[in-house]
């Protein structure tokens, strides 16, 4: 299998660096989850042109650990922006599995969940998704924008160029969203929230045209994961599922390459149990009945909010589980 490069392609950089010497670049950062597949849909098709515009490029950080089911994906959203003419930049700093668990050498810690010798829990700080997905993003944005690459390294950008960036956030979702001034090359944009499109609006959009499974975009190992998700990935994904089971019990002394020994077991699922034997079926209906309608730590427990680059974690986890989150 061919792995993706740490930047776009030469062609992709002529053809946009061009664009950019003249007017203001439109990017969507494509994590391939519901929300951000209907913009791509919306823009290829021109649904809604005044806040979703025919983007110039749609970035997609691949962490090499999706699911099967987000590669398959993928490889159809491709196809759609490959017929609408938008460049699809599929960039990755790296394998998040095999950085995870290697010796030594270049790694970032995911949040694990910590058990300590002495029985107290803990969390390791999230360093993976500014690694894997916010930093190589960022890079391909300056990139596209024209700053000059040198051994890999992306430099600056040349004033005067700019991109807006889509964020496929949802209006249910807008609590998410980070409060943050435009940047001196790049300014985030929210159009599903400009057009009050709820998730499950944008369920029915890619229901319309064919995408109706559009599965969820996170790392298999990533101990974000609620039980509802490793419930659906025992049942309906075996081989995900081995390669989770299988990746819980290698990361059990934290990181190899951190070089100090943990002080305690680490563990993907929240209740630091092993995750073969961790009760994923426990349904918590009642939790469910009593909070409709907010992000409460039961429904934060069943369905946790994806490994968004742009979501602000202190909004997204409620007060009962930040602490434990360290967010
Ligand atoms: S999906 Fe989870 S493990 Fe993967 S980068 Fe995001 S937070 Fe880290």
């Amino acid at each position: 299998m061919k792995l993706p490069p740490a930047l776009p392609s030469k062609a992709q950089l002529e053809r946009l660096r061009a664009t950019a010497t003249y007017r203001t670049l439109n990017l969507c950062s494509l994590g391939a989850g519901v929300q951000s597949s209907t913009l791509l849909i919306m823009s290829a098709l021109g649904l809604a042109p005044r806040e979703i515009p025919r983007y110039d490029a749609v970035i997609f950080a691949d962490t090499q650990f999706e699911p099967d089911a987000v590669y398959k994906h993928l490889e159809k959203l491709q196809e759609i922006a490959h017929a609408a003419d938008i460049p699809f930049i599929r960039i990755s700093a790296g394998n998040i599995r095999h950085d995870a668990l290697k010796p030594s050498g270049h790694y970032a810690t995911m949040p694990l969940h910590i058990l300590g010798d002495q029985g107290g829990r803990g969390m390791l700080r999230r360093q993976c998704t500014d690694e894997y997905k916010v930093k190589p993003i960022r890079r391909s944005v300056r990139a596209v924008l024209g700053a000059p690459i040198e051994d890999g390294h992306v430099g600056k950008v040349p004033a005067g160029r700019y991109a807006m960036q889509h964020i496929g956030f949802s209006f249910d979702e807008e609590r998410r969203v980070r409060d943050e001034p435009p940047g001196a090359y790049n300014e985030l944009e929210y159009p599903l929230i400009r057009l009050r499109m709820t998730r499950q609006d944008c369920m029915d959009m890619l229901a319309q045209y064919g995408l109706e499974n559009t599965p969820k975009s996170a790392c298999i190992g990533c101990p974000f994961s609620g039980n509802s998700r490793w419930r659906a990935m025992r049942d309906t994904q075996p081989d995900d599922w081995a390669a989770a089971v299988e990746f819980d019990e290698q990361i059990r002394h934290g990181h190899p390459a951190a070089g100090v020994a943990l002080k305690g077991r680490a563990f993907v699922h929240r209740s630091r149990v092993a995750l073969a034997q961790a009760d994923i079926d426990r349904v918590t209906a009642h939790e469910w009945r009593g909070r409709q309608g907010e992000i409460s730590l039961a429904r934060y427990e069943e369905e946790p909010p994806g490994c968004s680059p742009y979501g602000c974690r202190r909004t997204e986890i409620p007060p009962e589980a930040a602490v434990e989150a360290g967010a």
